[in-house]
């Protein structure tokens, strides 16, 4: 009877577990793994800390019981094999409990240690609260640390799998992240350009993404963590998360004499033999060849590690298996995006031997007409002397990772161009096309192979004398022209054959159109009469990819391809939208002021314009506008973009979508509003310059919304910056007031005693960059209502309490009787909102009102309607008069009711 040891009871060693058993029945096999689980799910991990997997057991795929159970394998946690003695065939094991050390022996010994975290010996790297990610444990601590020190910001240093996860997982924590990466791109299985919709991606939801830096130490401070860049960065954080590689764990190995790598990694042959036959090892810590190259790889992926495990059974139980080495197959979701890969990037061969081409598409996941369809990018690179494919990366919102799963098994069987135009792939309308992405792609390289097709990287545009040639419709190039490549020539496909005359016969042409496909059409034309013409692969939408990185790592957003999100088209298009930061388009559609509606194809929506005017913008698909049973407007995107739908007041529209279509609803005043914004900012930027960095990346400035221009510009000139520390009381309860405030960049907690509460301070809110607060006592005439402090470094500024008064309340201020006030919650014109405390609204309320307690409706303003007037009441008129304030100032439509519900005259409701 065979006695068979495993080292390390996770991905390859529970495979090699497991099969071993299935294999033989007899064998004595024995599993150590020193940490407390086996077969755990390192992959879900980022996800366990996110709280999308919410039990830490949901981790556990098997335990040691079922091992014994189902298995009869003997699994020992918290056991650590120290030493092998190759001579005499045994290992040594400590009971990490118990602390004993005994030696167990065996006839074949397989070594599945994984890899560790790499954890640089950066000055101040042990400061508590730096992290790395590889075991349940470790995950714990974090969850522990986030809790414990409620993490406001994080640092993630790393733009690989685990550290894209990371960073968004701690976003979905409400976590702000910034993401190091030294690289001058993130991910690095694609090529550069295939990572802008990444970034976008990072970026769009609130994540830092800082290239091309590293880290170089770190600082404890009195209140957080100082992270120190090469490139003179100090980026204070509450935690921070190394995820920038592994290392693999064969110190045991080497101790024992097995040959390693230049990198340390255990050298095996394919059958996961180690260079004592007797041993053999599997998963991250090995070394194996690579697929398409022969040459030595390694992968730390859960894929090879199950398949090495389940190899090295079957070879011990006398079966001839043998690895077929590893490829790079890897898939990455994040936010809404997939992100796969497999084979060779371009990176990779072009420091090799390979003649290749790299060619690119964009289609539909699946065809157009069905609703949904999303836009996949993809790129091929193929061998020019056979076809035979070398790598495939795909980004997309849907169907990117089965594309690349087709192509990876392409690569594995040495498949060709012409094999992927010839593949016989899935196809209804809500899966795929009757020409498959991956078709489409092979067509594209068998025409280059077949000679009908030439294709001209776009980097090689302005080397010769040439020109491009532009075969969009007029109102694409309207909307996002070439620039910067040399001289560039527009003629909308089909008006190519009238126009020939306009082109020069003896000068190579360079054809593109948004994607590629027009322009195939346009080269097969042009060679056909005798032009020297090749095809721009993948379009604009490339370019725009191509330019979204530049050389030196910087990004220009404006090139950020706009498909990918119609928010941006929008972006694009819009003016002056177009002038905003993005984040502060995406910041405005979060607050509501921007509504986005998606019609799937054959759907449609009706649209009341509120009492002023709306501005309505088609994104991307075509619709139709009904008024009256009538369609008055066919719209396009494009025409759309140039010449907006107005919704003039109380008017209402209905928008019936021919194709799936984005549609968004801007109101006029806000976009009036922008427009002098940024104006105004710089009219001031000559007599307070000091404010103008400050001004221009305030976020939702929307609490100056509804004051007149000059008031905002007079009340700013009049404002002091503070700076001012983590943990600083700004203002205290029940002092007499000084300033109003506005946080420009940091974050602050408010704790109130209430009058009715017995329990002390409570948490009533939690403040962010962009929103003010010490306004109640100056309306209410009276004491600081709450107390807050800063839970992070800031820069505020601050307003003196009677220019506040005279510049921003007395402006705003708007008293309706009770009479008024009943006239027009009768009518249906407004509708009332009780911001007393719940007490009081049990004892007597009006009829139909709201309650949101005034403490309260900071954080829940949310769930007010900006479609509907407000009257507020309160007890007497003091707290509604503050709520109306901050109503006006979060862009709603409010007036206060004076006297309260003390006076009022109608009847009312009384308990629950
Ligand atoms: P491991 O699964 O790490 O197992 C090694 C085990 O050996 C460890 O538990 C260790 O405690 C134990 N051990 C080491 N030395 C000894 C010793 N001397 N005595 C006893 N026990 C020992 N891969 C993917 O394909 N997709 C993903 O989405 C993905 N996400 C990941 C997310 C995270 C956060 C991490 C950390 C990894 C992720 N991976 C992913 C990688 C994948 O988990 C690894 O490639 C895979 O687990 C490697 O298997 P292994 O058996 O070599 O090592």
């Amino acid at each position: 009877m065979a006695k068979i040891l495993i080292v390390g009871g996770v991905a390859g060693g529970a495979s090699c577990a497991a099969r071993l058993r299935r294999q033989d029945e007899t064998a004595e096999i024995t599993m150590f793994e020193k940490g407390p689980y086996v077969s755990f799910a390192n992959c879900g991990l980022p996800y366990y800390i996110g709280n999308v997997i919410q039990q830490e057991d949901e981790l556990l795929i098997a335990d040691t019981t079922l091992f014994e159970e189902r298995f009869r394998i003997d699994a020992r946690v918290l056991h650590e094999v120290t030493g092998i003695d190759r001579a005499n065939k045994t290992v040594t094991v400590r009971d990490l409990k118990s602390g004993e050390t005994y030696d167990e022996p065996y006839d074949q010994l397989v070594l599945s240690p994984g890899a560790i975290p790499i954890r640089p010996p950066f000055p101040g790297i042990d400061t508590p609260g730096i992290f790395t990610i590889r075991s349940v444990p470790d995950s714990n601590q974090v969850k522990s640390w986030i809790e414990m020190h409620h993490v406001d910001r994080a640092v993630v240093i790393g733009g690989g799998f685990i550290g894209l996860e990371m960073a968004e997982n701690l976003v979905h924590r409400d976590i702000k992240v910034n993401l190091i990466e030294r690289d001058k791109q993130i991910m690095p299985v694609l090529d550069r350009e295939m990572t802008a919709p990444v970034v976008e991606t990072l970026e769009k939801n609130g994540i830092g993404v800082l290239l091309g830096d590293s880290v170089t130490s770190f600082e404890q401070t009195d209140v957080d963590i100082k992270v120190h860049t090469e490139a003179g960065r100090s980026i204070h954080a509450d935690m921070v998360i190394l995820a920038i590689g592994v290392t693999p764990d064969s110190a045991l190995a080497r101790d024992a004499g097995l040959e390693l790598s230049g990198r340390g990694h255990i050298v095996v042959n394919a059958s996961m033999q180690t260079s004592d036959p007797d041993i053999y090892a599997v998963g991250d810590a090995v070394e194996v060849t690579h697929a398409i190259t022969g040459e030595a790889s390694v992968l730390p992926l859960a894929g090879p590690a199950n398949r090495q495990g389940r190899i090295a059974a079957d070879v011990i139980s006398g079966r001839e298996r043998i690895f077929r080495g590893v490829q790079g197959t890897s898939v990455c979701g994040m936010f809404d995006i997939t992100l796969a890969a497999t084979g060779l990037s371009e990176k990779q061969l072009a420091g090799s031997d390979f003649d290749y081409s790299a060619i690119y598409a964009h289609p539909n996941d699946h065809v157009g007409y069905y609703p949904g369809a999303t836009p996949i990018s993809m790129k091929l690179l193929f061998d020019n002397s056979n076809g035979r494919v070398l790598g495939a990366q795909a980004v997309g919102k849907k169907g990117a990772e089965r594309r690349i799963d087709i192509i990876a098994m392409a690569i594995q069987k040495g498949a060709t161009v012409y094999d992927l135009e010839e593949a016989e792939l899935c196809y209804a309308p809500q899966f795929g096309a009757a020409k498959d992405p991956v078709n489409i792609l092979g067509m594209i390289g068998s025409n280059i192979m077949r000679g009908d097709l030439r294709i001209t990287p776009w980097e090689d545009i302005g080397k010769q004398d040439a020109i491009v040639l532009d075969v969009r419709s007029y109102s694409e190039i309207a909307v996002s022209p070439i620039v910067n490549r040399g001289e560039v020539k527009h003629i909308p496909l089909n008006e190519l054959r009238d126009r020939l005359d306009e082109l020069n016969p003896d000068a190579p042409i360079h054809v593109s159109c948004a994607v590629g496909a027009r322009a195939n059409n346009a080269v097969r034309l042009l060679n056909h009469r005798g032009f020297d013409a090749s095809l721009l692969p993948g379009g604009t939408l490339t370019l725009a990819c191509l330019n979204y990185c530049s050389d030196d790592g910087s990004r220009t957003t404006k090139a950020t391809p706009a498909h990918f999100d119609p928010l941006l088209a929008l972006h694009e298009a819009i003016s002056p939208l177009s002038g905003l930061p993005v984040w502060l388009l995406q910041e405005i559609k979060a607050a509501g002021i921007l509504r986005e509606y998606c019609l799937g194809q054959g759907e449609s929506i009706t649209l009341k314009a509120s009492a002023i005017t709306d501005i309505l913008v088609l994104a991307n698909g075509e619709v139709d506008v009904v008024e009256l049973d009538q369609i008055t407007r066919h719209l396009s995107s494009t025409e759309s973009r140039r010449r907006p739908v107005k919704l003039s007041s109380h008017e209402s529209k209905t928008f019936y979508a021919r194709t799936p279509s984005t549609l968004y609803r801007i109101d006029q005043e806000f976009l009036d509003f922008f427009d002098s914004w940024f104006a105004m900012v710089e009219n001031l930027a000559q007599e307070r310059p000091d404010l103008e960095a400050i001004l221009g990346d305030m976020r939702r400035p929307s609490v100056f919304m509804n004051l007149p221009l000059s008031n905002v510009q007079e009340a700013l000139k009049r404002t002091t910056v503070v700076e001012a520390r983590a943990g600083d009381e700004i203002i205290t309860q029940g002092d007499t007031p000084d300033n109003f405030y506005i946080i420009i960049d940091g974050a602050a907690d408010v704790h109130e005693v209430g009058l009715l509460s017995e329990d002390g301070a409570k948490l009533v809110n939690q403040l962010v960059s962009g929103d003010h607060f010490g306004e109640d006592a100056f309306v209410i005439e009276g004491t600081r209502s709450a107390t807050v402090t800063l839970t992070r470094d800031s820069t505020l500024l601050a307003l003196d309490g009677a220019d506040f008064k005279r510049l921003i309340s007395q402006p705003l201020d708007d008293h309706v009787d009770h009479n008024t006030a009943k006239i027009q919650v009768d009518q249906g014109l407004k509708k009332l909102l009780d911001v007393r405390y719940e007490e009081e609204w049990y004892e007597e309320r009006i009829p139909g009102a709201t309650l949101i307690p005034l403490p309260e409706l900071r954080a829940r303003i949310s769930e007010l309607d900006k479609n509907q007037d407000y009257i507020v009441y309160c007890h007497a008129g003091k707290r509604s008069a503050v709520a109306d304030l901050i109503l006006k100032n979060n862009g709603f439509k409010s007036s206060w009711m004076l006297e309260g519900i003390r006076e009022w005259p109608y009847a009312v409701e009384k308990g629950l």
